[in-house]
């Protein structure tokens, strides 16, 4: 990785634009998804530049879930979109320090918290805070990361408990990044950098803000 701001030696690099306008482009960009018209095919395009400099305009934080595919969910080429994935989408320590990279050294205006419909790290999770019980390996860890927005939603008294824990999780982790100090927070407040929530829906394709 390149330290340092990664600006283009002329004028102004690709992603110097506002939150809003990076926001509009994800979400022209699902459409385009959703609706089977990608306008993303030519992937050797713009490679060589690339090999030079990287300028993404999104930083996504998703669940490492097969069937959600940042790039393809948002009709974005390779160098668009700067993508943190762990299964739950929430962020840890290494995963805040890969945003701050991307909004400090890499000029990125917008991080997106990307749930999905039907996760399966929220709903182990719920299973085991209802069953008590232990799951192997460094699972439990990845539980501890989900389990306040399974409290939280629980606490919303929702009928479709799973739905509002992912919601909530996106929530949750779009509020830890709003104060997550001191790089995320001071952006977001000098209004450089805004911070939204997304849910995938697997059967449409369709992303909507949360
Ligand atoms: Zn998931």
């Amino acid at each position: 990785m390149q330290l340092g701001p990664a600006v283009a030696q002329t004028g102004a690099p690709p992603n110097a634009i506002g939150p809003d306008e990076a926001l509009k482009r994800l979400v022209d960009g699902n459409a385009r998804y959703a609706a089977n018209t990608a306008a993303n095919k030519d992937f050797s395009a713009g490679r060589a530049a690339r090999a030079e400099s990287q300028h993404p305009f999104a930083a996504i934080v998703s669940c490492a879930d097969s069937r959600v595919a940042p790039e393809l969910a948002f009709d974005q080429g390779p160098g668009e979109l700067f993508v943190v994935r762990v299964a739950g989408n929430f962020v840890n320590t290494d995963g805040l320090a890969s945003l701050e990279y991307g909004v400090k050294f890499l000029g990125i205006p917008l991080v997106m918290v990307l749930g999905h419909t039907n996760c399966g790290a929220v709903d182990a999770t719920i299973k085991v805070l209802k069953d008590n019980a232990e799951l192997p390996g460094h699972l439990p860890e990845l539980v501890n990361s989900i389990k306040p927005a399974v409290e939280a939603a629980k606490k919303a008294g929702s009928d479709d408990l799973l739905n509002r824990a992912i919601i909530e999780n996106v929530r949750h982790n779009v509020a830890e990044l709003n104060k997550a100090e001191p790089i995320v927070s001071r952006l977001v407040s000098d209004g450089k950098v805004k911070v939204v929530g997304g849910l995938y829906d697997l059967a449409t394709g369709k992303v909507e803000l949360v």
